[in-house]
């Protein structure tokens, strides 16, 4: 008898058995009675054992796969990424999957619908719809071709076919051999010989595993080195896979690989539907598209034949998942590499510090890319004490006077500010009373522009009171300054220029983002405000003037890792300025000019600044010269959780290695969330093998405790930004 161990999308590690009557394989999706329901899991191993009674087995309903559903590579990253993480293989695999596989529809093309204008849709008179405005405006962006960006329910689609307007059609099978007449455009561009030889020297090694690292400051021509190093893998029929930390603020990356290339790209981006998301994954299994340009879960892509991965701004957190399964897309996608055997290409203008440290250790090549290409300058850069000085939303009057003469030489100024909302606190000016968030105990944050109160901890939004609750006071005052706020005083300063606001709040907004873009792509006096977003990838000619409004929070923060992302951040938001022809400048505001962070990072650049900080990570036994795991419990009524890590912490002093560490249980750095008391204990260990093993044998124990389903609980492997 074959028994199937079966991987259900269910939060626990272990495997369920079921009773195998037909032929099947490792890898493929089932159907299988699962309680009182029938469930979709994967089979991970068949054999003939099992410790259920075999008498209770039940049998595999249904198989759904003709075939393994992932490639050999990404199965063996899965059920190893699994391992690593501590994390349930039946969750590791699903979210490896697009939505409708998860829902167990066949990993076929001709599954995939889409809809399509019928004769009498492309003829008819708008005016007819009238009466139905949001049908009408369906119908008029199916002719436009723009159905992708507008947002209406699937009961309006069903209503112009049940006019015959439009009509659902099958995918067809591309089977496009791009291969065969591949070409890519001549490029115009001379190279220097920085790019020349990270070019050669990749090209050189690009049939086996390698680690790249193309350290390169912003403009100094990475993107181009990208295209040139695709290029060849595309000339031998393979296919690549670009990861990126952001894509919407991309549109000129991408728009210069579709330039370079007669071969197609797909991009996978959050505003494609399940079907297209199918529809990529499947044409990239098949080998029909060449290169795939995505986020950090694009990494799961199958690929039928992947010859190259590089990963843009290797040090961006953002390749970090933050909740459910925590991987890390960054190092996930070197091992993906290393078992392809293929070549890797990390690239940044301010590499991580693992990184640096694993091209110290000569694990990878270092590519050095050291000047800006073209004519662009370096840029100037400069502190501005602002101890004493009147502010107006942040911007002391130095910083405005500057602003003015960029702005009457008609370039643009660039202002960062990592703090979303009109002002991050909602005070009752008679009695002091400030609006928390009742499930996080944390101050709201008030948006003047949808006239909300919104919990940027649990992302709850919620009305602004007329009236002090404690005090009946109707004297409510907002409280220090976010983007909002900011961009609003501008106006008030700048009446005559244009202002665009760049966060989280802006780019959620359909269409709004391209609209900002194109606007400043088309030159001329402009002012922008906005987050970290502005620091990513985005190329901005006519920016002459970064101003860095407020820092001093990332100077002080007890997270080892603030200063080295503020470090990246400067960087990067820096080397914004005064890219091509024209001369940048730099001004931070901070009340702390003494700072020897700032000074190290201005006077000496991130380099030296990254040299120093390992040296001071080596001393102090921090991260990459140790290993880190978090584990989190929470409860809601703040009894379990830390009783639970102390369990967790007594039994680890029992396995009696004196080389781990811990610190906790204590409360979370944020100790209360959604309704949820959150502690934390930390362990670290300088063997990673070994805490690997004292992490195995854990997860053992704590599934048995009666303590356990009392809480939430989770570990953190490479724990970033606690
Ligand atoms: P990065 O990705 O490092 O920010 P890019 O590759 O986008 O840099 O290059 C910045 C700008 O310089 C682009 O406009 C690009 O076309 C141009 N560029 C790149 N390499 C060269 C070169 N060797 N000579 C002239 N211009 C170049
Ligand atoms: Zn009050
Ligand atoms: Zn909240």
């Amino acid at each position: 008898m074959l028994i199937a161990h079966v991987a259900l999308p269910v939060p626990l590690y272990q495997l369920y058995d079921y009773n195998l009557t037909k032929p099947a394989q490792i890898g493929m999706r089932v159907k299988v009675p699962f309680g009182k329901r029938n469930a979709i899991g994967i089979i991970v191993s068949i054999d003939h054992q099992t410790n259920i009674d075999v008498k209770s087995l039940k049998n595999i309903t249904t198989i759904i796969d003709s075939e393994p559903l992932f490639t050999p590579d990404i199965w063996q990253l899965l059920n190893w990424a699994a391992s690593y993480y501590h994390y349930p293989i039946g969750e590791v695999l699903f979210h490896a999957m697009p939505v409708l596989l998860r829902q167990g529809r066949e990993a076929n093309k001709t599954q995939i619908t889409h809809w399509q204008l019928t004769e009498l849709g492309v003829n008819i008179e708008l005016t007819a719809l009238s009466r139905a405005p949001k049908q009408k405006l369906l119908l008029s962006s199916f002719r436009n071709n723009t159905v992708d960006s507008i947002n209406v329910s699937t009961t309006i689609y069903n209503e112009l076919e049940k006019k015959q307007l439009i009509t659902r059609v099958n995918c067809q099978a591309d089977n496009i051999m791009w291969q065969t007449n591949f070409s890519a455009n001549p490029n115009l561009i001379k190279l220097n010989q920085e790019q020349s030889y990270a070019i050669d020297n990749v090209n050189k090694q690009s049939h086996n595993f390698a680690v790249f690292l193309l350290e390169g400051v912003t403009g100094s021509g990475k993107t181009e080195v990208y295209l040139n190093i695709i290029s060849n893998v595309l000339a031998t029929g393979k296919q690549a896979l670009v990861l990126v930390p952001e894509i919407s603020l991309t549109p000129q990356t991408i728009k210069r690989f579709k330039e370079r290339f007669s071969a197609p790209i797909d991009i996978l981006h959050s505003r494609l539907t399940n079907q297209q998301r199918l529809a990529v994954w499947l044409r990239s299994k098949n080998g029909e598209n060449a290169i795939v340009v995505g986020t950090r879960s694009s990494l799961f892509t199958p690929f039928k034949n992947l010859g190259m991965i590089i990963v843009d701004e290797e040090h961006d957190s953002s390749y970090k998942q933050q909740e459910g399964w925590r991987y890390n897309a960054r190092d996930l996608a070197i091992i993906r590499a290393k078992l392809k055997n293929i070549p890797i290409l990390l690239g940044s203008a301010t590499p991580s510090l693992e990184t640096l440290n694993n091209v110290k250790n000569h694990r990878y090549q270092l590519l050095q890319l050291t000047k800006r290409a073209g004519h662009a300058k370096p840029v100037k850069q400069s502190i501005l004490d602002i101890r004493g000085l009147t502010l107006v939303a942040g911007l002391s009057q130095p910083l405005i006077e500057q602003i003015k003469i960029h702005l009457h030489n008609n370039n643009q100024v660039m202002l960062f500010l990592n703090r979303r909302g009109y002002s991050p606190l909602l005070i009752c000016h008679d009695c002091g009373w400030i609006a928390e968030c009742p499930r996080c105990d944390r101050p709201y944050t008030f948006h003047n522009q949808s006239q909300k109160l919104s919990c940027h901890y649990c992302d709850t939004p919620r009305a602004i009171p007329t009236q002090c609750p404690k005090c009946g006071s109707t004297h409510l005052v907002p409280i220090g300054f976010g983007t909002e706020q900011l961009e609003k005083q501008l106006e008030l300063l700048f009446p005559n220029t244009k202002i665009s606001r760049i966060d989280r709040d802006t780019v959620a907004k359909k269409g709004a983002l391209d609209g900002y873009l194109q606007s400043i792509q088309q030159g001329g006096a402009h002012i922008l405000v906005g987050t970290q977003i502005l620091a990513k990838g985005h190329h901005f000619p006519d920016i002459t003037l970064v101003g860095i409004v407020d820092v001093d929070g990332a100077l002080f923060s007890s997270d080892f890792r603030a200063t080295e992302q503020f470090a990246q951040i400067y960087t990067q938001v820096s080397g914004r300025a005064g890219r091509e022809t024209k001369t940048g400048e730099v001004i931070l505001q901070t009340y702390h000019p003494e700072h020897p962070l700032l000074n190290v990072l201005l006077n000496k650049g991130y380099q030296e600044f990254a040299k120093q900080t390992l040296k001071e990570r080596q001393q102090t036994l921090l991260p990459p010269f140790s290993y880190q795991a978090l584990i989190r419990a929470a409860d809601r009524n703040n009894h379990h959780a830390q009783k639970f890590l102390q369990l967790i912490h007594d039994r680890l002093k029992e396995y009696g290695d004196n080389s781990l560490w811990q610190l906790g249980p204590m409360p979370a750095n944020q100790p209360k969330k959604a309704g949820y008391y959150r502690w934390q204990l930390l362990l670290q260990h300088t063997n990673r093998q070994l805490l690997q093993l004292i992490l195995d044998k854990l997860v053992i124990d704590i599934e048995k405790w009666n303590e356990t389903s009392k809480v939430r609980w989770s570990i953190d492997i490479d724990p970033m930004n606690n």
